[in-house]
């Protein structure tokens, strides 16, 4: 029974170890080994890393005088990887606004008016909520703004009692800012 047991617990180990495949990247062809890590003599870092060393005018003033080479060839190395670093910068600068992402989607906003009895109009609002405008809130400061009743009508509709388009043509993009005020299509 325990032999049989350990047995057990044997093939097991065998069978881990065997499912276990571990992927290292290989060399690079256009790496040259072994790694030849060159120290900067001002800042003790590698050279690489003197531009985050604290003071990278010494460093480079260095390497002037001491590797002129090398120095010649991190620039030119340097210049072709700016196009790209640069490329990379804004890609990550995009990602890391989710607002300016959202800009561009951005949906127009419909201001549009209809009559209801007698000379009393109506005016509705569309779009707000795509443009991050939290819709509740707006109901409240339209509600507030123009001391009459607002109430949401849609998803993404706010109907305001009174003819107030001209007023919000003027006031969505001053009171949010993320709104383009080319966005806002008075359809009244
Ligand atoms: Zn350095």
């Amino acid at each position: 029974m325990a032999e049989a047991l350990s047995d057990d617990v044997e093939s097991n180990i065998t069978n881990a170890s065997v499912s276990v495949q571990v992927n290292y990247p290989g060399p690079k062809s256009d790496v040259q080994y072994p790694l030849n890590v060159q120290y900067c003599g001002e800042c003790s870092l590698p050279l690489e890393y003197c531009e985050y060393g604290s003071d990278p005018e010494r460093c480079r003033e260095w390497l002037e005088r001491t590797l002129p080479d090398l120095l010649n060839q991190m620039q030119s190395t340097n210049s072709s990887d700016d196009k790209g670093g640069e490329k990379k910068r804004q890609t990550r600068g995009g990602k890391g606004m989710p607002k300016g992402k959202k800009k561009s989607e951005a949906q127009k906003i419909i201001l549009n008016k209809q009559q209801r009895k007698g000379n009393k109009y109506v005016t509705i609002v569309q779009g707000l909520a795509s443009n991050e405008v939290d819709i509740e809130l707006a109901r409240k400061f339209f509600a507030q703004k123009f001391s009459c009743g607002c109430s949401k009508s849609g998803d993404d509709e706010l109907t305001i009692q009174g003819d107030v388009v001209n007023e919000l043509i003027d006031l969505l993009p001053e009171k949010w800012n993320q709104i383009n005020p080319e966005l806002i299509e008075d359809k009244s």
